[in-house]
Protein backbone atom coordinates (compact mmCIF):
# COMPACT_ATOMS: atom_id res chain seq x y z
CA UNK A 1 0.00 0.00 0.00
CA UNK A 2 1.40 3.31 -1.24
CA UNK A 3 1.15 5.93 1.68
CA UNK A 4 -1.05 8.99 1.55
CA UNK A 5 2.40 11.06 2.81
CA UNK A 6 4.42 10.14 0.07
CA UNK A 7 1.67 10.79 -2.46
CA UNK A 8 1.24 13.89 -0.61
CA UNK A 9 4.54 14.86 -1.38
CA UNK A 10 4.48 14.09 -4.76
CA UNK A 11 1.20 16.34 -4.99
CA UNK A 12 2.92 19.17 -3.46
CA UNK A 13 5.90 19.45 -6.15
CA UNK A 14 2.73 18.49 -8.70
CA UNK A 15 1.09 21.70 -7.85
CA UNK A 16 4.39 23.79 -9.20
CA UNK A 17 2.90 22.00 -12.57
CA UNK A 18 -0.05 21.81 -12.29
CA UNK A 19 -1.46 25.27 -11.55
CA UNK A 20 -5.34 25.62 -12.85
CA UNK A 21 -5.94 21.82 -12.49
CA UNK A 22 -8.17 21.11 -9.51
CA UNK A 23 -6.74 19.05 -6.64
CA UNK A 24 -9.14 16.28 -6.71
CA UNK A 25 -8.23 15.26 -9.94
CA UNK A 26 -4.84 14.34 -8.40
CA UNK A 27 -6.80 12.72 -5.49
CA UNK A 28 -8.24 10.21 -7.48
CA UNK A 29 -5.03 8.49 -8.26
CA UNK A 30 -4.13 8.50 -4.76
CA UNK A 31 -7.80 6.69 -4.37
CA UNK A 32 -7.32 3.84 -6.92
CA UNK A 33 -3.75 3.08 -5.36
CA UNK A 34 -4.70 3.60 -1.84
CA UNK A 35 -6.03 1.73 1.27
CA UNK A 36 -7.69 1.81 4.70
CA UNK A 37 -7.35 -0.07 7.57
CA UNK A 38 -10.97 -1.67 8.89
CA UNK A 39 -11.75 -0.67 12.72
CA UNK A 40 -12.48 -3.33 15.21
CA UNK A 41 -15.90 -2.81 16.97
CA UNK A 42 -16.70 -2.35 20.59
CA UNK A 43 -19.11 -1.96 22.71
CA UNK A 44 -19.59 1.61 24.33
CA UNK A 45 -19.48 1.98 27.94
CA UNK A 46 -20.23 4.28 30.33
CA UNK A 47 -18.27 4.10 33.90
CA UNK A 48 -20.29 5.59 36.33
CA UNK A 49 -18.40 6.44 39.06
CA UNK A 50 -19.82 7.32 42.39
CA UNK A 51 -17.10 6.00 44.61
CA UNK A 52 -17.26 9.43 46.38
CA UNK A 53 -20.43 10.65 46.26
CA UNK A 54 -21.42 10.34 49.15
CA UNK A 55 -24.57 8.90 48.38
CA UNK A 56 -26.56 5.76 49.83
CA UNK A 57 -27.03 2.44 47.69
CA UNK A 58 -30.49 3.33 47.11
CA UNK A 59 -29.68 6.86 46.49
CA UNK A 60 -26.68 5.34 44.17
CA UNK A 61 -29.46 3.16 42.32
CA UNK A 62 -31.55 6.15 41.57
CA UNK A 63 -28.97 7.80 40.45
CA UNK A 64 -27.61 5.26 37.85
CA UNK A 65 -31.45 4.70 36.51
CA UNK A 66 -31.97 8.47 36.35
CA UNK A 67 -28.89 8.49 33.80
CA UNK A 68 -29.59 5.44 32.03
CA UNK A 69 -33.16 6.84 31.51
CA UNK A 70 -31.36 10.03 30.20
CA UNK A 71 -30.06 8.05 27.00
CA UNK A 72 -32.92 5.35 26.68
CA UNK A 73 -32.99 6.73 23.36
CA UNK A 74 -29.99 4.95 22.23
CA UNK A 75 -31.57 1.20 23.17
CA UNK A 76 -28.32 -0.30 25.50
CA UNK A 77 -25.99 0.25 22.50
CA UNK A 78 -24.35 2.21 25.70
CA UNK A 79 -23.31 0.46 28.64
CA UNK A 80 -24.04 2.09 31.63
CA UNK A 81 -21.78 0.03 34.68
CA UNK A 82 -20.24 1.26 38.22
CA UNK A 83 -17.45 -1.44 37.48
CA UNK A 84 -14.52 0.07 36.01
CA UNK A 85 -13.79 -1.39 32.41
CA UNK A 86 -10.38 -3.69 32.53
CA UNK A 87 -9.71 -2.17 29.38
CA UNK A 88 -10.13 -0.38 25.79
CA UNK A 89 -11.59 3.10 25.89
CA UNK A 90 -14.80 3.88 28.09
CA UNK A 91 -15.97 6.69 28.85
CA UNK A 92 -16.38 8.07 32.55
CA UNK A 93 -18.73 10.32 35.04
CA UNK A 94 -17.57 11.12 38.57
CA UNK A 95 -19.52 11.77 41.18
CA UNK A 96 -17.66 14.02 43.45
CA UNK A 97 -18.65 15.28 47.04
CA UNK A 98 -15.83 17.43 48.08
CA UNK A 99 -15.52 20.50 46.02
CA UNK A 100 -18.08 23.65 46.16
CA UNK A 101 -16.72 24.12 41.78
CA UNK A 102 -17.52 27.03 40.53
CA UNK A 103 -19.17 24.73 37.77
CA UNK A 104 -22.42 22.49 38.19
CA UNK A 105 -20.45 19.84 35.92
CA UNK A 106 -17.24 19.55 33.83
CA UNK A 107 -16.01 17.47 30.66
CA UNK A 108 -12.52 17.22 29.72
CA UNK A 109 -12.11 14.35 27.13
CA UNK A 110 -14.07 11.24 28.00
CA UNK A 111 -14.13 11.91 30.99
CA UNK A 112 -16.97 14.08 32.94
CA UNK A 113 -17.04 15.45 36.86
CA UNK A 114 -20.19 16.52 38.51
CA UNK A 115 -19.86 18.40 41.94
CA UNK A 116 -23.01 17.44 44.28
CA UNK A 117 -22.08 19.81 46.90
CA UNK A 118 -22.59 22.90 44.64
CA UNK A 119 -25.73 21.88 45.05
CA UNK A 120 -25.62 21.58 48.76
CA UNK A 121 -23.32 24.99 49.32
CA UNK A 122 -23.36 27.09 46.18
CA UNK A 123 -24.64 30.11 45.86
CA UNK A 124 -27.60 28.25 44.07
CA UNK A 125 -28.57 25.78 47.31
CA UNK A 126 -31.62 27.83 48.04
CA UNK A 127 -32.96 26.35 44.79
CA UNK A 128 -31.85 22.78 45.57
CA UNK A 129 -33.37 22.61 49.04
CA UNK A 130 -34.50 18.64 48.77
CA UNK A 131 -32.60 15.81 48.25
CA UNK A 132 -35.33 14.95 45.68
CA UNK A 133 -34.27 18.13 43.79
CA UNK A 134 -30.55 17.30 44.50
CA UNK A 135 -30.97 14.11 42.81
CA UNK A 136 -32.76 15.05 39.90
CA UNK A 137 -30.34 18.14 39.31
CA UNK A 138 -27.09 15.62 39.07
CA UNK A 139 -29.12 13.35 36.56
CA UNK A 140 -29.88 16.46 34.38
CA UNK A 141 -26.27 17.81 34.71
CA UNK A 142 -24.73 13.89 34.09
CA UNK A 143 -26.63 13.57 31.77
CA UNK A 144 -25.09 16.97 29.89
CA UNK A 145 -21.81 16.40 30.89
CA UNK A 146 -21.91 12.69 29.44
CA UNK A 147 -23.10 13.58 26.33
CA UNK A 148 -20.23 16.12 25.69
CA UNK A 149 -18.04 13.16 25.86
CA UNK A 150 -20.29 11.99 22.66
CA UNK A 151 -20.14 15.46 21.13
CA UNK A 152 -16.35 16.62 20.94
CA UNK A 153 -16.89 18.88 17.97
CA UNK A 154 -20.24 20.21 18.77
CA UNK A 155 -21.89 20.18 22.17
CA UNK A 156 -24.15 22.59 22.53
CA UNK A 157 -27.09 22.98 20.94
CA UNK A 158 -26.93 26.64 20.10
CA UNK A 159 -30.60 27.04 19.16
CA UNK A 160 -32.04 26.88 22.83
CA UNK A 161 -33.80 29.58 23.64
CA UNK A 162 -33.35 31.99 26.49
CA UNK A 163 -36.79 32.42 28.41
CA UNK A 164 -38.50 34.81 30.45
CA UNK A 165 -37.72 33.59 33.69
CA UNK A 166 -36.43 35.63 37.10
CA UNK A 167 -34.80 33.85 40.05
CA UNK A 168 -33.24 34.79 43.54
CA UNK A 169 -30.27 32.97 44.36
CA UNK A 170 -28.91 32.31 48.16
CA UNK A 171 -27.02 36.31 48.31
CA UNK A 172 -30.31 37.63 47.40
CA UNK A 173 -29.23 38.51 43.92
CA UNK A 174 -31.94 38.60 41.12
CA UNK A 175 -31.40 37.14 37.83
CA UNK A 176 -33.45 37.95 34.79
CA UNK A 177 -33.70 36.48 31.19
CA UNK A 178 -35.60 37.52 28.53
CA UNK A 179 -36.70 35.44 25.17
CA UNK A 180 -34.29 35.21 22.31
CA UNK A 181 -35.31 33.31 19.34
CA UNK A 182 -38.00 30.71 19.50
CA UNK A 183 -35.99 27.27 18.11
CA UNK A 184 -34.45 24.01 19.12
CA UNK A 185 -36.18 23.67 22.54
CA UNK A 186 -38.34 20.78 23.60
CA UNK A 187 -41.86 20.07 23.22
CA UNK A 188 -42.30 21.25 26.54
CA UNK A 189 -40.93 24.67 25.94
CA UNK A 190 -37.86 23.47 28.31
CA UNK A 191 -34.20 23.49 26.76
CA UNK A 192 -32.97 20.41 25.57
CA UNK A 193 -30.32 18.90 27.46
CA UNK A 194 -27.51 20.13 25.55
CA UNK A 195 -28.84 23.55 26.26
CA UNK A 196 -25.49 25.58 27.55
CA UNK A 197 -25.67 26.28 31.47
CA UNK A 198 -26.39 30.23 30.74
CA UNK A 199 -29.79 29.23 28.92
CA UNK A 200 -31.11 26.42 32.42
CA UNK A 201 -32.54 28.04 35.12
CA UNK A 202 -30.88 25.97 37.91
CA UNK A 203 -34.64 24.87 38.91
CA UNK A 204 -35.00 23.72 35.78
CA UNK A 205 -32.26 21.43 36.21
CA UNK A 206 -34.39 20.01 39.56
CA UNK A 207 -37.70 19.69 38.10
CA UNK A 208 -37.12 16.67 35.53
CA UNK A 209 -38.45 17.37 32.76
CA UNK A 210 -35.86 18.14 30.00
CA UNK A 211 -34.40 15.34 27.54
CA UNK A 212 -32.56 15.61 25.03
CA UNK A 213 -34.11 16.82 21.62
CA UNK A 214 -35.19 14.97 18.62
CA UNK A 215 -31.42 16.79 17.02
CA UNK A 216 -29.22 16.47 20.10
CA UNK A 217 -30.44 12.66 20.00
CA UNK A 218 -29.86 12.17 16.29
CA UNK A 219 -25.79 13.70 16.93
CA UNK A 220 -25.54 11.35 20.04
CA UNK A 221 -26.73 8.23 18.01
CA UNK A 222 -24.39 9.51 15.14
CA UNK A 223 -21.04 9.55 17.52
CA UNK A 224 -22.03 6.30 19.36
CA UNK A 225 -22.49 4.76 16.42
CA UNK A 226 -18.54 5.27 14.77
CA UNK A 227 -17.81 4.69 18.35
CA UNK A 228 -19.68 1.32 18.57
CA UNK A 229 -17.62 0.60 14.60
CA UNK A 230 -13.99 0.92 16.44
CA UNK A 231 -13.92 4.70 15.55
CA UNK A 232 -11.60 7.18 18.26
CA UNK A 233 -14.49 10.12 18.12
CA UNK A 234 -11.94 11.97 20.78
CA UNK A 235 -8.75 11.64 19.46
CA UNK A 236 -6.19 14.21 20.28
CA UNK A 237 -5.90 17.39 17.62
CA UNK A 238 -1.70 16.56 16.54
CA UNK A 239 -0.40 19.09 13.83
CA UNK A 240 3.19 17.22 12.97
CA UNK A 241 5.35 17.97 10.49
CA UNK A 242 4.79 20.82 9.70
CA UNK A 243 7.08 24.08 8.80
CA UNK A 244 8.14 26.21 11.34
CA UNK A 245 8.36 29.43 9.94
CA UNK A 246 4.49 29.14 8.67
CA UNK A 247 1.64 30.12 11.31
CA UNK A 248 -0.97 27.85 10.12
CA UNK A 249 -1.75 25.57 13.60
CA UNK A 250 -5.02 27.71 15.40
CA UNK A 251 -4.56 27.91 19.56
CA UNK A 252 -7.45 27.81 21.34
CA UNK A 253 -6.96 30.12 24.46
CA UNK A 254 -9.78 30.62 27.04
CA UNK A 255 -9.36 34.17 29.07
CA UNK A 256 -10.66 36.05 31.75
CA UNK A 257 -14.81 34.75 32.20
CA UNK A 258 -17.63 36.01 33.74
CA UNK A 259 -17.61 34.79 37.62
CA UNK A 260 -21.07 33.38 38.75
CA UNK A 261 -19.98 33.16 42.23
CA UNK A 262 -19.48 36.64 42.13
CA UNK A 263 -21.51 38.64 40.09
CA UNK A 264 -20.74 42.34 39.87
CA UNK A 265 -23.33 44.34 40.74
CA UNK A 266 -25.82 45.42 38.68
CA UNK A 267 -25.16 43.04 36.21
CA UNK A 268 -28.02 41.44 34.63
CA UNK A 269 -27.25 40.84 31.25
CA UNK A 270 -26.18 38.32 29.87
CA UNK A 271 -27.78 36.13 32.23
CA UNK A 272 -25.23 34.86 34.81
CA UNK A 273 -25.71 31.60 35.49
CA UNK A 274 -22.83 29.04 35.83
CA UNK A 275 -21.21 27.58 32.59
CA UNK A 276 -21.53 23.91 32.41
CA UNK A 277 -17.98 23.63 31.09
CA UNK A 278 -14.56 25.97 30.31
CA UNK A 279 -14.63 24.55 26.52
CA UNK A 280 -14.15 27.53 23.97
CA UNK A 281 -17.37 27.49 21.84
CA UNK A 282 -16.92 28.90 18.13
CA UNK A 283 -19.28 28.79 15.24
CA UNK A 284 -17.90 28.07 12.26
CA UNK A 285 -18.86 28.95 8.70
CA UNK A 286 -16.85 27.50 5.81
CA UNK A 287 -17.54 27.76 1.63
CA UNK A 288 -16.27 26.06 -0.86
CA UNK A 289 -16.43 23.31 1.08
CA UNK A 290 -19.15 21.11 -1.08
CA UNK A 291 -17.23 18.18 -1.32
CA UNK A 292 -15.17 18.55 1.18
CA UNK A 293 -15.42 17.10 4.91
CA UNK A 294 -13.50 19.58 7.17
CA UNK A 295 -11.38 18.55 10.28
CA UNK A 296 -7.88 18.37 11.72
CA UNK A 297 -5.74 16.25 11.99
CA UNK A 298 -4.92 14.15 14.85
CA UNK A 299 -1.66 12.96 16.93
CA UNK A 300 -1.57 10.04 14.97
CA UNK A 301 -1.28 11.66 11.95
CA UNK A 302 -4.57 11.06 10.59
CA UNK A 303 -7.56 12.74 9.72
CA UNK A 304 -10.70 13.85 12.06
CA UNK A 305 -14.12 14.95 10.65
CA UNK A 306 -15.69 17.76 12.60
CA UNK A 307 -18.09 18.62 10.03
CA UNK A 308 -19.83 16.74 6.39
CA UNK A 309 -18.82 18.02 3.11
CA UNK A 310 -21.41 20.80 2.23
CA UNK A 311 -22.03 21.81 6.01
CA UNK A 312 -21.84 25.39 5.53
CA UNK A 313 -22.44 26.44 9.29
CA UNK A 314 -21.79 24.65 12.86
CA UNK A 315 -20.30 25.19 16.50
CA UNK A 316 -17.63 23.56 17.51
CA UNK A 317 -16.05 23.59 20.99
CA UNK A 318 -12.31 23.13 21.92
CA UNK A 319 -10.73 22.83 25.47
CA UNK A 320 -8.44 25.48 26.58
CA UNK A 321 -4.92 25.25 25.41
CA UNK A 322 -5.64 23.00 22.07
CA UNK A 323 -3.62 23.56 18.98
CA UNK A 324 -5.38 22.26 15.74
CA UNK A 325 -3.92 21.62 12.59
CA UNK A 326 -7.14 22.05 10.63
CA UNK A 327 -7.92 19.68 7.51
CA UNK A 328 -10.02 19.16 4.48
CA UNK A 329 -10.72 15.48 3.15
CA UNK A 330 -12.57 15.41 -0.08
CA UNK A 331 -15.77 12.82 0.21
CA UNK A 332 -15.46 9.04 0.54
CA UNK A 333 -11.79 9.42 1.26
CA UNK A 334 -10.49 7.31 4.00
CA UNK A 335 -9.18 8.91 7.40
CA UNK A 336 -5.65 9.01 5.98
CA UNK A 337 -6.23 10.83 3.22
CA UNK A 338 -6.27 14.77 3.66
CA UNK A 339 -4.80 17.92 2.75
CA UNK A 340 -3.95 19.62 6.39
CA UNK A 341 -3.34 23.74 6.86
CA UNK A 342 0.30 22.73 7.67
CA UNK A 343 1.20 22.20 4.01
CA UNK A 344 -1.13 23.97 2.50
CA UNK A 345 -3.16 26.41 4.44
CA UNK A 346 -3.14 30.63 4.89
CA UNK A 347 -4.18 32.74 7.54
CA UNK A 348 -5.06 35.58 6.16
CA UNK A 349 -7.85 37.19 8.81
CA UNK A 350 -7.41 38.39 11.77
CA UNK A 351 -10.00 40.44 13.95
CA UNK A 352 -11.11 41.32 17.39
CA UNK A 353 -7.31 41.72 18.99
CA UNK A 354 -7.57 40.72 22.64
CA UNK A 355 -4.72 41.72 24.95
CA UNK A 356 -2.33 39.04 25.75
CA UNK A 357 -3.19 40.43 29.77
CA UNK A 358 -6.93 38.72 29.39
CA UNK A 359 -5.50 35.09 28.59
CA UNK A 360 -5.93 32.53 31.59
CA UNK A 361 -5.16 29.23 30.01
CA UNK A 362 -2.80 29.15 28.54
CA UNK A 363 -1.50 32.48 29.60
CA UNK A 364 -0.29 33.96 26.27
CA UNK A 365 2.29 36.80 25.44
CA UNK A 366 1.01 38.66 22.50
CA UNK A 367 -2.78 39.72 21.36
CA UNK A 368 -5.05 37.12 20.16
CA UNK A 369 -8.46 37.62 18.66
CA UNK A 370 -12.38 36.67 18.49
CA UNK A 371 -12.27 36.30 14.95
CA UNK A 372 -10.40 33.92 12.55
CA UNK A 373 -9.98 33.27 9.08
CA UNK A 374 -8.09 31.02 6.71
CA UNK A 375 -8.41 28.78 3.56
CA UNK A 376 -6.98 25.84 1.65
CA UNK A 377 -4.82 27.18 -1.21
CA UNK A 378 -5.48 23.62 -3.46
CA UNK A 379 -4.36 25.56 -6.73
CA UNK A 380 -1.07 26.89 -5.77
CA UNK A 381 -1.92 30.43 -6.13
CA UNK A 382 -2.79 31.88 -2.00
CA UNK A 383 -4.97 34.72 -3.33
CA UNK A 384 -7.70 32.02 -4.04
CA UNK A 385 -8.31 29.67 -1.20
CA UNK A 386 -11.33 27.32 -2.71
CA UNK A 387 -11.97 26.23 0.89
CA UNK A 388 -12.34 29.19 3.09
CA UNK A 389 -13.17 28.69 6.92
CA UNK A 390 -14.27 31.55 9.24
CA UNK A 391 -14.15 31.20 13.26
CA UNK A 392 -16.03 33.25 15.85
CA UNK A 393 -15.95 33.28 19.49
CA UNK A 394 -19.23 32.84 20.47
CA UNK A 395 -20.84 34.16 23.97
CA UNK A 396 -17.87 37.46 24.34
CA UNK A 397 -20.35 38.69 27.32
CA UNK A 398 -19.66 35.72 29.28
CA UNK A 399 -15.95 34.45 28.44
CA UNK A 400 -14.70 38.27 27.13
CA UNK A 401 -11.18 37.02 27.38
CA UNK A 402 -12.03 33.56 25.05
CA UNK A 403 -10.27 33.67 21.62
CA UNK A 404 -7.76 32.42 18.63
CA UNK A 405 -4.54 32.85 17.66
CA UNK A 406 -2.43 31.49 14.55
CA UNK A 407 0.30 28.88 16.46
CA UNK A 408 2.97 31.38 16.72
CA UNK A 409 6.35 29.94 17.32
CA UNK A 410 8.59 32.43 15.73
CA UNK A 411 8.46 36.43 15.28
CA UNK A 412 6.16 37.00 12.27
CA UNK A 413 8.56 36.70 9.01
CA UNK A 414 8.93 39.46 6.70
CA UNK A 415 7.17 38.21 4.00
CA UNK A 416 3.73 38.69 6.38
CA UNK A 417 2.52 42.02 5.61
CA UNK A 418 0.20 43.76 7.10
CA UNK A 419 -3.09 44.83 4.88
CA UNK A 420 -6.03 46.72 5.23
CA UNK A 421 -8.86 45.84 2.99
CA UNK A 422 -7.84 42.90 0.78
CA UNK A 423 -10.93 41.79 -0.35
CA UNK A 424 -12.40 41.48 3.09
CA UNK A 425 -14.31 45.07 2.83
CA UNK A 426 -18.23 43.24 3.00
CA UNK A 427 -17.40 41.05 6.11
CA UNK A 428 -15.27 43.59 8.05
CA UNK A 429 -17.77 46.98 7.49
CA UNK A 430 -19.85 45.55 10.50
CA UNK A 431 -17.56 44.99 13.27
CA UNK A 432 -14.78 47.26 12.05
CA UNK A 433 -17.07 49.78 13.53
CA UNK A 434 -16.47 48.79 16.95
CA UNK A 435 -13.42 47.75 17.50
CA UNK A 436 -9.76 48.00 15.12
CA UNK A 437 -9.26 45.43 12.53
CA UNK A 438 -6.24 43.74 12.10
CA UNK A 439 -5.30 41.62 8.88
CA UNK A 440 -2.18 39.77 7.55
CA UNK A 441 -1.71 38.01 4.20
CA UNK A 442 0.85 35.74 3.77
CA UNK A 443 2.78 37.49 0.37
CA UNK A 444 4.58 33.36 -0.04
ZN1 LIG B 1 -22.04 22.04 28.40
Amino acid sequence: MLYFNQLFNAILRLRGITKGLPIWHILVIVLLLGGSARPVSAQVKVYVDLSNSGFTDVEKATFGDGLKSKFAFLDATVEFTTAKPASGIFHTIVLDNKLVASDFGVTRGTESTVYRKKLTDGHWKSVFDTADKQMKSLVDTAAHEVAHQFLPGSGHNEKAKNEATKAKDANGNTYVRTVAGNEGNLPNGKPGLMARGSKVMPAETAEDEREFTEEEKDKIKDTVKRESSGENIQPKPGGKDKPPDKQTDIKFISGVSFDPERPSLGVMQPFPLDEADDWLDVRTTLSGNDIWDFGFVTSDNTFFRLAAAGVHSFFLGFEPGTVVDFAIRQIGFSDDQFLKMSAIGVVDLLRDPIPAAQSVDPRVTMDYFREIGFGFDLNADPSILEVRVSMNILHEDLDPGDGMAPMTTTIPEPNIVTLVLVGFAGIAASRRARRPALYRRHAS
